[in-house]
């Protein structure tokens, strides 16, 4: 037998028919497995009779809804190819997705359809499907498709080499670019989930970040579906609602990215009752060892946190419950069968996976393990690059310490030069959140004729009154942070700019941080 998505979504069915499987918070809809399979069969045949075969692509484009999830399932057992699309884009990036995946099939959600109308007339092969998740009725051509054929089993070969799906990176680097990933990557992506997160078919998962990015899918969502447990979807992140939630369906289980636990512990946690909740994942992006005791503190709940990226699935290290507090600011051990190494970095190339920097040493992070995609789709150049000697190279800076833990440091890209020494704005940030009047901070490399570069921190503030000389006196006091990291510029927003899986677009700030400098022309 062959282990595919779709395999093992017919085998929860069968174990758990009556158990409650979906609940879409917007439409107010619950799906027991069993009603939910009947559903994600309906589209199933809905995709094949309008011509979708196995390898063909069918892309959603929108936010957290129950069809997302179903149309997964349903490609995964005709051997679709699915592909979901941050709901964040312009039209013309998802007119670049579009050309680049050719999908026969998008779903896209009404609210979303302005970004569609701009685009569609240049894709005369794909049929667009519309979900309209205000309309508790249903009326959407989705489910009229749905409703037209019959939610009779799919009987089509798909085997664990079968491309599951293509997730395209958010192209912070360039083109965003398809990650494939075969049947067989996500089953034991599942598996270590699963492990991990001691996941059982009597939890309750919150799923309020982006359904579209892995860490979400892959981490969360899909694993609790093989386990037979239940999913609760929000269709966008809200506090307050999550708080409510976390109450009214005794969540158990919650993924979310660093700034949305930041978000929920600006909430006045008194006001409701969190004891069914049990496990806390963060992950995504770098949390701060200061917000990580405050949740261990003010939730009382087990933390794990997971590092990755989509390439490789995208879990590929956690940081267990034990390790929270004695290992806090470290990104945890080597997930399952995951050999991780630190590569001397080089200016001429990719780094060598036998060149090795010594323990504690930092270099790139580099990693083999069973999840690996199998490249990016039409570019094999980039997919050359990043699996060379078969290594996957993430681009992350970090070190592994005597007893095997890592430490992800920054991007390559991010990392500031300053009189020919390195600085990571990682540990400049995580000095900065440690102070009480500050909500957020970024940190990133101003150009300086003198010393290359100087480090400017652009920081949202919770307490108004603070000033940039309060901040600079706290650096200095700091006895963590050397004098040539401490920001010689601060620059006070509203707000700092994310991407939709939380992290913070740094080629933004710095572009922010040029046109500061640059004298108006017209003055
Ligand atoms: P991009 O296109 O910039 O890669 P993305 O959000 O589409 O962004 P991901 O694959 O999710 O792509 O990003 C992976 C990167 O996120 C990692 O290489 C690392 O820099 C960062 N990251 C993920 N998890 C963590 C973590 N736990 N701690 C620190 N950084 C993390």
């Amino acid at each position: 037998m062959s282990t595919t998505i779709g395999k093992i979504f017919d085998l929860t069915v069968k174990k758990f028919p009556n158990k409650p499987a979906i609940y879409d918070v917007r439409k107010n809809i619950r799906y027991t497995y069993q009603e939910w399979c009947e559903r994600v069969n309906r589209l199933a045949n809905a995709l094949l009779k309008e011509g979708v075969k196995k390898g063909d692509r069918v892309s959603t484009f929108m936010f957290n809804t129950e069809e997302l999830g179903t149309a997964l399932f349903a490609c995964a057992k005709i051997g679709a190819v699915f592909n979901p699309i941050n709901f964040r884009l312009t039209s013309e990036e998802v007119a670049f997705i579009f050309s680049d995946a050719a999908p026969k099939v998008v779903i896209f959600e009404k609210a979303l359809e302005p970004v569609i109308t701009a685009i569609e007339g240049r894709f005369n092969q794909t049929s667009f499907w519309f979900i309209d998740a205000d309309k508790p009725d249903y009326a959407s051509s989705f489910q009229e498709k749905v409703t037209e054929v019959s939610p009779q089993d799919i009987n089509i070969e798909v085997v664990e080499t079968d491309i599951y799906a293509f997730i395209y990176t958010s192209g912070t680097t360039g083109r965003p670019k398809g990650v494939m990933h075969t049947h067989r990557n996500m089953v034991d992506q599942s598996v270590l989930c699963i492990a991990a997160e001691k996941l059982e078919a009597n939890d309750v998962g919150l799923v309020t970040a982006p359904m579209f990015h892995c860490a979400e899918l892959h981490c969360a969502f899909i694993p609790r579906v093989h386990v037979g447990a239940s999913n609760v979807i929000l269709h966008q992140f809200n506090s307050k609602t999550i708080l409510q939630l976390f109450e009214q369906e005794k969540i158990t289980k919650l993924f979310a990215a660093p700034t949305m636990w930041n978000m929920l512990l600006q909430e006045d946690l008194s006001q409701y009752d969190l004891s069914s909740l049990k496990l806390g994942l963060y992950g995504a992006a770098p949390m701060a060892p200061s917000l990580v005791h405050a949740l261990h503190d003010r939730l009382g709940i087990s933390l794990i946190q997971a590092y990755g990226m989509t390439e490789m699935g995208p879990a590929i290290t956690f940081l267990s419950e034990k390790d929270q507090l004695r290992k806090a600011g470290s990104a945890g051990q080597a997930a399952l069968s995951h050999d991780i190494r630190i590569a001397r970095t080089r200016e001429d190339g990719p780094s060598d996976p036998d060149d090795l920097v010594p323990t504690g040493e930092t270099g790139e992070i580099i990693v083999q393990g069973p999840c690996m995609m199998i490249g990016y789709y039409n570019r094999e150049d980039a997919t050359e690059k990043v699996m060379y000697k078969g290594w996957y190279h993430s681009g992350d800076i970090g070190y592994l310490d005597a007893e095997g833990y890592l430490y992800v440091n920054d991007r390559v890209d991010d990392m500031i030069i300053s009189g020919g020494e390195n600085i990571y704005p990682r540990e400049v940030e995580d000095i900065l959140h440690g102070h009480k009047g500050v909500l957020d901070v970024a940190v990133v490399g101003q150009p300086d004729d003198r010393w290359g570069e100087t480090v400017t921190a652009f920081v949202v503030k919770k307490n108004p009154a603070i000033t940039a000389e309060e901040l600079d006196e706290y650096c200095k006091n700091s006895d963590m942070l050397a004098n040539y990291k401490r920001p010689r510029q601060y620059v006070f927003c509203e707000l700092l700019p994310r991407n939709a899986s939380g992290k913070i677009q740094k080629f933004v700030l710095r572009k922010q941080l040029e046109e500061l400098l640059t004298p108006d022309s017209s003055n």
